[in-house]
């Protein structure tokens, strides 16, 4: 933990309340008569978890032995949200190569007629952000180039390649949380689902329902940003041994119906709204990528804020960061007479090449951004979701067909693929800015221009939840929402079609008691206003949380701030469309 810290508090001196491994691993598979048989299980119906399945689904449709050899349900992906796509967000601008090769059938305008994506990048800016009125245009950086990148969906998607699944003979459980991974004899057998029908106080209620079971020859964790069997599963097999600690990000995002089509892709990289001093540990940027739904003809406009969850001022807020953004006269001209039509939020992994885990144990492997495979220069991972997903499908396929229980093929395969070269060579691009925007910036660029050989070396990362809390002023820069242009978090929260039961168990793990700097810390950084100080609480010293926890939008970012995100029942959460 970060010493000389002045008395201020971090979060990480107030754990949360969990026990990993105790309450995410369940030791044994229950009786053969009360178990459902699967041949994979794929735990989240995401990008990549999905794209496993499609993959592992064209090979198996291609050898009916083995195919049949697999039972009734060959591949089952199990999925917390109402749908796939439900819980999932992205800017997103994707690198088109592995989606390509995955869905070697379609081309791109066919992606577009299916509704995922919404056209190539052909013009570009970047923009320095001096001032709340200045932007000065600069010359593209290299990570920034998406010359020929398709801006698509991940939410769509994500349904789209649940679509073709189901075609394929998978077996989508949606509404179904994996709530323990399964271990027996040092070997990952399958995951349980969890109780649905639960009260407040977690007793059973007249609709209650059991979890089961589900024993698989192999499990894909593909649980995305930070998976609940992913932390225990690391924790059980020492996969993050020797490595950098995970970190991570948090983004806030918006799609506007537009009155004007956005002529070009736009990032800006600060330092505004942000504060530049040190002591702030602000670091964050912001894209506009412009968006033609060739279903309804409509102009869209994808804006998001992402911030770095190093920062020390408790008082930093995404969801804030991008409302205040949305005043810069840039902004303002392209959203101007326009409509939101959607809000959501999510974390990110940001840790990189030195912080991805081991990616198999015995029985299981990792895909995705639940193996931290994200370039949070370039803020690209879909493609990397996508090409791991691929190869899992095609090592677990190897594996079947050989009779074989290793998985080693994978870990070979990623290594010898464009996710390990492309993140390798950022592979110390984000370190140097734990020293602040001014003091990393210039490092930041070097590295970038060098592709990483100087300064060169492994640099080391501190966990987001050792950095100590101060109460500081980037409040103060937040608008008043009018509800019109700029809006509350409960206002954003209710266009995400949360679906979450009032009397719901409580799935966030926190400490109740905590210090100001660390409950404000909570209470700014939570995108759905989920963490509230009670007004008569004293300004200094411990403060008791409420935690408003029908809100949460599963983004995650607790788990980095100081507390956990654990599965809510199944169904519950957010229901994005196009995010
Ligand atoms: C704000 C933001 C902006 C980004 N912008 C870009 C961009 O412009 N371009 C780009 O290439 N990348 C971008 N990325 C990164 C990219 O979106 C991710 O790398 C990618 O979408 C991850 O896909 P995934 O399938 O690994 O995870 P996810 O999309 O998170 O999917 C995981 C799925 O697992 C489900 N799940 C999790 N745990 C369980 C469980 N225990 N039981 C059942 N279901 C479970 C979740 O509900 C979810 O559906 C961005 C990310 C963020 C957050
Ligand atoms: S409570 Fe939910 S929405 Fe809020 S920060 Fe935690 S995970 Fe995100």
């Amino acid at each position: 933990m970060s010493s000389g810290n002045g008395g201020r508090p971090a979060p990480a001196q107030f754990p949360p309340p969990v026990d990993p491994q105790g309450e995410f691993i369940k030791r044994g598979l229950d009786p053969e008569d009360e178990l459902i048989e699967v041949g994979v299980a794929i735990v989240g119906g995401g990008t990549a978890g999905l794209a496993c399945a499609n993959r592992l689904l064209q090979l198996l449709g291609e050898d009916e032995e083995l195919l049949e050899s697999l039972g009734e349900v060959p591949v089952a992906v199990i999925e917390k949200a109402k749908t796939c796509g439900g819980h999932n967000l992205s800017g997103a601008v994707m690198r088109p190569g592995p989606l390509e090769e995955l869905l070697s059938g379609l081309t791109r305008e066919d992606w577009r007629k299916e509704g995922f994506a919404f056209g190539a990048v052909d013009k570009e800016a970047v923009y320095l952000m001096p001032s709340a009125t200045k932007a000065v245009k600069i010359p593209t950086p290299p990570p920034f180039k998406n010359h020929g990148n398709e801006v698509i969906s991940v939410a769509a998607l994500a349904r789209y390649q649940q679509r073709i699944a189901e075609e394929a003979g998978a077996y989508v459980l949606t509404e179904t949380a994996a709530t323990q991974l399964i271990v027996e004899k040092g070997r990952v057998v399958g995951v349980r689902s969890g109780d649905k029908g639960r009260g407040k106080d977690g007793r059973p209620l007249r609709n209650f329902e059991p979890g089961t079971d589900v024993k698989a020859k192999f499990t894909v964790l593909a649980e995305g940003c930070w998976g609940h069997l992913t932390g225990a599963a690391i924790r059980e097999f020492g996969l993050a041994e020797g490595r950098e600690p995970q970190v991570w990000e948090l983004g806030v995002k918006e799609v506007w119906k537009v009155t004007r089509p956005l002529d070009r892709l736009i990032h800006t990289i600060g330092p505004w709204p942000l504060k530049v001093k040190s002591k702030y540990g602000q670091i964050g940027g912001t894209w506009l990528y412009p968006m033609k739904d060739e279903k309804t003809g409509d102009d869209l406009v994808s804006i998001g804020f992402v911030v770095d969850l190093e920062y020390a001022d408790a008082t930093t807020s995404a969801h804030d960061l991008l409302q205040q953004f949305k005043l810069h006269p840039l902004v303002r001209e392209i959203l101007e007479g326009g409509e939101r039509i959607s809000w959501g939020a999510k974390a990110l992994p940001a840790g990189g090449w030195w912080s991805m885990p081991k990616l198999t144990m015995p029985g299981a492997l990792l895909v995705g951004d639940s193996a931290g495979m994200v370039d949070t220069v370039a803020l690209k991972g879909v493609h990397h979701s996508v090409l791991s997903g691929r190869l899992a499908g095609e090592a677990i396929y190897d594996s079947l067909k050989r009779g074989d229980k290793s998985l080693d093929s994978y870990a070979e395969a990623v290594a010898n693929s464009s996710i390990a070269e492309e993140l390798y060579e950022v592979r110390n691009t984000r370190q140097p800015f734990q020293k602040g925007f001014l003091r990393g910036g210039p490092l930041v660029n070097m590295m970038i221009l060098t592709k990483g050989r100087f300064p060169g070396g492994r640099w080391k990362w501190h966990r987001n939840d050792e950095k100590p809390m101060f109460i500081g002023d980037t409040k103060d820069g937040y608008p008043k929402p009018d509800g019109k242009y700029t809006f509350d978090k409960l206002s954003s929260v209710y266009i995400t079609g949360n679906a979450t039961r009032d009397d719901a168990p409580n799935h966030i793990r926190v400490r109740k008691r905590v210090p100001r700097e660390v409950a404000e810390t909570w209470a700014w950084m939570c995108p759905a206003g989920v963490y509230e100080i009670p007004d008569d609480a004293p300004a200094s010293g411990p403060v008791d949380v409420i935690v408003n926890y029908t809100n949460c939008v599963q983004c995650g970012a607790i788990t980095a701030k100081g507390g956990r995100l654990t599965t809510p029942e199944g169904g519950d959460g957010p229901l994005y469309q196009n995010l």
